[in-house]
């Protein structure tokens, strides 16, 4: 498939996905690289694609990663068409121009292929990955991460929906994400896990309800991020810490990224909408979702790279 054919207004299945990142990557080769994180627990590719402006200065990365949760669809969607708006327009809107000049960008769409992959050929609803540990059958990959591993908000029934797994970072994909973050650590200042549904922009903790010594600049840049985001469209995003907002849920990709790869600006965002749909949420929702989202970003970004 082209990347001039994809319809950004449509969910897609991991094989379009893959050959979107192909293809973009072919079309724009000068400013982007695919890299692959490792094998899912099946032995699908687990694809990002770096996007980097050929300008010598030197620049900190923005991880931006969607589908640890497979059934949340929005995710993937909104984030495969942030990554495709900032190539289509790198060249002719200030805003992305400006993206490429501050980060270089790491866009992880499907951070779960297996999983993903059984939403559309088995079941809707499917959360976890799809790896064999015990009774049941998968383990919640935001629930996997090896920061203060299973204390609370997690569970040890392989049957659960929130199971931590046998131990941390079991899942092949979480492990290769972390890794392949862990080689690029100095370089990393900005992280999204993207999630739905529920319109929150979340920083640490999520295992604890006390607050990290950063969170103050984190907040508010999730502040700045919701204000743009609600200028576009008008939806309305809280921000706070994962625990105090949402939950508590310990293992979690946020309280790793900040706690133990050093990434300051570490965040889960819960994209649209508030339970109407919830995780079946319209595909004429993903092309607003994207754009207001993009605007969250864009103000985000400027926030770190004037607060690193
Ligand atoms: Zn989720």
């Amino acid at each position: 498939m082209e990347g001039d054919d994809f319809d950004y207004g449509k969910y897609h299945t991991l094989e379009e996905i893959n050959d979107w990142v192909q293809s973009m990557a072919m079309k724009y080769k000068t400013i982007t690289t695919i890299f692959n994180i490792t094998n899912s627990y099946e032995g699908r590719p687990l694809l990002g694609l770096k996007i980097s402006s050929q300008s010598e200065i030197e620049r900190k990365g923005f991880w931006l990663e969607g589908g640890i949760h497979s059934r949340e669809w929005i995710a993937p969607a909104t984030v495969i068409y942030m990554a495709g708006y900032i190539l289509d327009h790198y060249n002719s809107d200030p805003e992305m121009m400006a993206l490429l000049d501050m980060f270089d960008w790491y866009i992880v769409p499907v951070v779960n292929p297996d999983g993903y992959e059984y939403t559309w050929s088995k079941d809707r609803m499917w959360r976890k990955t799809r790896s064999r540990h015990g009774a049941c059958i998968g383990v919640d990959p935001n629930r996997n991460w090896d920061m203060e591993w299973c204390k609370s908000g997690a569970s040890k029934d392989p049957c659960s929906d929130e199971y931590c797994g046998p131990f941390a970072f079991s899942e092949v994909e979480v492990k290769g994400v972390a890794d392949y973050i862990m080689t690029q650590t100095k370089n990393i200042t900005g992280f999204i896990d993207f999630h739905s549904y529920s319109q929150l922009w979340m920083s640490p903790w999520g295992y604890t309800k006390e607050l990290p010594t950063d969170f103050k600049q984190q907040d508010e840049g999730g502040m700045e991020a919701c204000a743009a985001l609600e200028r576009v469209n008008g939806t309305k995003y809280e921000h706070g810490s994962i625990a105090n907002i949402i939950y508590i849920a310990s293992g979690s990709s946020a309280d790793w990224t900040y706690a133990k790869a050093g990434i300051k600006y570490s965040y889960g965002v819960e994209l649209r909408d508030t339970g109407k749909y919830g995780f079946l949420l319209p595909a004429d929702q993903i092309i607003p979702s994207g754009q207001e989202t993009l605007q969250g970003i864009v103000a985000l970004a400027k926030y770190i790279y004037n607060n690193k």
